[in-house]
Formats: structure tokens, C-alpha cells, sequence
């Protein structure tokens, strides 16, 4: 029914994510993992008055509350965190998981710029969204209040650790020819870094399989091989 009923809250987007990242599969699982990453919010009418971001150009760091669009609709009260291998389960207040109810997500970012030009458009570094995130709130980061550098953080307690990473030569060839070459070059150290492959090939250190991701306009290729003794991610092409 339509009655007005305040126990609900329709959302509105207040603008979009168009980011270095066209799909979900290779996005880092926190914002920051890959600070190469960047990113542009539009805001959308009503909401790209020039008025409404007045100030905003002081603060090096913004709160994104936005929606998991690509999740979908449903919830279960047990989620597996990647984290954790993908077969231990914790309560889903718990876990960071995109499956949640009302689907929203909060992701810390970097704000590098603001353009009034035409409605409003912010440049971003660092986040963890897909290109097309609807987004509904923005908010500065206070870090005198929000910073808790000795806080607890159960199953997820530090960063995760860094898988190596190298780049076959003819990948850097591909590189080579691109204006974008130096920031590309790190945007694909830094989420194959995080070993994107899922939990339960991760073990599987030099099967020679092909995985692709996608990063701005280009394919990735890479595999898993052994390179003294580490297991490492070798770029194959970029297409
Ligand atoms: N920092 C946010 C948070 O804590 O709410 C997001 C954490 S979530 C674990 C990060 C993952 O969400 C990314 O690795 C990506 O696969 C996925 N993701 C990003 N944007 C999404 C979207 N619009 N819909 C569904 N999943 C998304």
C-alpha cells in the first residue's frame, strides 16, 4: 500500500560512480587496497547544485553511503566472508558482506577535486565500487573523531597480505603504448595484489589457468606461477 508509513525510507540516488572498475570480479574488498583506483561521482538534479557542496573542497576524505545494486535483493542472517576462506560463516551485522539488508554500503574514499562546471562532479581516489554505484549520502571524515588506530577488528584484524606481482613482457609492451601507462600500471599491481581468484583456486598455486580482469577500458590476463619458490600473479596481456 502507499500510505505514508515512517517505517519506511525511500532513497533517492544523489548521483552515480563511474570507476576504474566495469565489473564486480577484482575490485579490492575496502576502499584504500588500491589508491591508484580512481573515480568520478556525478550528481544527479536536484542534488548537483554547486551550493550543496560548498566547503567540501577542504576535506581530503569523504564518506560514500550508496547502494549494492549489482546484490541481489535478499539476505540470510550467515554470511561466508572471503576472508575467511569462503566456509566459515559469522552473522551478517558482522561482516562487510554486500548481501545485507537494505543493500547499502560505506566506503571511506579520498577526494582529490571538485568540478561546478556543469552541475557537479567529484574526483575520487581509491574506492571499492563498481562503475554505475547509485549513491545516496556523502559526508566528510572527521578523523579526530573517527580514527581508532588500536580498535579491535575481529576475523579482518590487519591488511590483508600482498600477493607479488609481475608483468610478462609483452604486457608491458601493451602498457607502453598508453598515455594512462604509469597509473594503469599501478592500478593492476595493486588489485592483483589482493589476489582477486577465488578462495578455492587460491590454493592451487601454478595450475597455468587464465584469469581476466577488467580495469578502465582494458582486459587483463593473468595466471598464477611460482617464481622463487613465492607463488606469484604474472600479467599475461593487456588487451
Ligand atoms: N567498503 C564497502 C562497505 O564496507 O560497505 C564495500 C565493501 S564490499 C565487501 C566490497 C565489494 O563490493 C567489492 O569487492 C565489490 O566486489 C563489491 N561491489 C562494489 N560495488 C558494488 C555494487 N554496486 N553492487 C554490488 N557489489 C558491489
Amino acid at each position: 500500500d502507499d500510505a505514508p508509513n515512517s517505517e519506511h525510507f525511500a532513497l533517492r540516488p544523489i548521483g552515480h560512480v563511474m570507476s576504474d572498475y566495469p565489473d564486480k570480479f577484482g575490485i579490492p574488498r575496502q576502499p584504500g587496497l588500491a589508491p591508484a583506483a580512481s573515480a568520478r561521482l556525478v550528481l544527479a538534479p536536484p542534488y548537483n547544485d554547486p551550493l550543496a557542496v560548498r566547503g567540501l573542497e577542504d576535506f581530503s576524505h569523504l564518506w560514500l553511503s550508496f547502494i549494492f545494486h549489482q546484490s541481489p535483493d535478499r539476505w540470510s542472517p550467515l554470511v561466508r566472508p572471503p576472508r575467511l576462506g569462503g566456509n566459515k560463516k559469522v552473522g551478517v551485522f558482522a561482516s562487510r558482506s554486500t548481501h545485507r539488508p537494505n543493500r547499502l554500503g560505506l566506503s571511506l574514499v579520498r577526494l582529490v577535486g571538485i568540478n561546478t562546471q556543469q552541475g557537479v562532479v567529484l574526483t575520487l581516489q581509491g574506492c571499492d565500487l563498481v562503475s554505475g554505484t547509485p549513491v545516496v549520502d556523502i559526508k566528510p571524515y572527521l578523523p579526530w573523531a573517527e580514527s581508532q588506530p588500536n580498535a579491535q577488528a575481529g576475523f579482518a584484524p590487519q591488511t590483508p597480505s600482498l600477493m607479488p606481482v609481475s608483468f610478462h613482457p609483452a604486457a608491458l609492451d601493451s602498457l607502453a603504448q598508453r598515455s594512462d601507462s604509469a597509473t594503469l600500471h599501478a592500478l593492476i599491481e595493486q588489485v592483483l595484489s589482493q589476489d582477486p581468484r577465488p578462495a578455492y583456486q587460491q590454493k592451487d598455486s601454478a595450475s597455468g589457468r587464465l584469469y581476466g580482469v577488467r580495469l578502465r577500458d582494458v582486459d587483463v590476463q593473468f595466471r598464477a606461477c611460482l617464481k622463487d619458490e613465492a607463488t606469484t600473479l604474472e600479467v599475461m596481456a593487456i588487451e
